[in-house]
């Protein structure tokens, strides 16, 4: 189980902090806000990663494959193919999670289950992505089965795409208010914003 500590309206000085403390991996939500904050924390770049965890957009992503290390919210082949052309040569191949719609409400982002495996398998051919997995934001529930659901749906399409071969190894799923329910359906990378810095201001 990993730990993303999701830094987004954070100054950086809490980012090097937590660094301090241990922490290695840190999710941005917002493209400007994360390029500042990566800028700003120049000299431990090489010992953080860097993740987008929020929606991008396609005037967007050269500065996004220059900078980060993981990409979660992709849910287009257009946006991957940016990414992939874009992600420079010197650097290590961009890691990516696709972003499922699993509560499947219409104003949220995300591929649709119909569509995730071709999208998977298109992704997984671009040469300057590598696809590590899956990442969903599930519509808020109160209780634990209901919090359950949308988790285990995401887990089985991921066992699905393993066995056609792709090699997927982060299931992105749980935030603050639904880690224990993400646990229990075997996710492998949680993000924690406000259980680890405190309600955002
Ligand atoms: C803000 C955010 C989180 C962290 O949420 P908390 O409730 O603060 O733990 C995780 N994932 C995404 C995509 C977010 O936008």
């Amino acid at each position: 189980m990993r730990l993303l500590a999701v830094s987004k309206t954070c100054p950086g000085s809490a980012v090097r902090a937590a660094h301090a403390a241990g922490q290695a991996a840190f999710g941005e939500n917002y493209v400007q806000e994360g390029l500042a904050k990566i800028d700003e924390l120049s000299d431990l770049r090489p010992a953080l990663a860097w993740h987008l965890i929020g929606p991008v957009q396609s005037n967007k992503t050269r500065a996004v494959a220059e900078a980060f290390d993981w990409v979660h919210g992709v849910d287009r082949l257009k946006i991957a193919q940016r990414l992939s052309e874009q992600r420079p040569a010197g650097l290590p191949a961009l890691n990516i999670c696709l972003q499922v719609n699993v509560s499947g409400e219409a104003s949220k982002s995300g591929v649709g289950w119909g569509e995730l495996p071709a999208l998977a398998h298109a992704v997984a051919a671009l040469p300057g992505l590598r696809l590590r997995g899956l990442m969903s934001i599930p519509e808020p529930a109160a209780d634990l089965a209901a919090q359950r659901a949308p988790h285990r749906a995401l887990r089985e399409a991921f066992e699905r795409l393993q066995a056609e071969g792709l090699a997927l190894d982060t299931l992105s799923m749980g935030m603050s208010a639904d880690l224990e329910a993400a646990v229990l359906e075997g996710a492998t990378l949680v993000r924690i914003g406000t259980a680890i810095f405190g309600a955002r201001g």
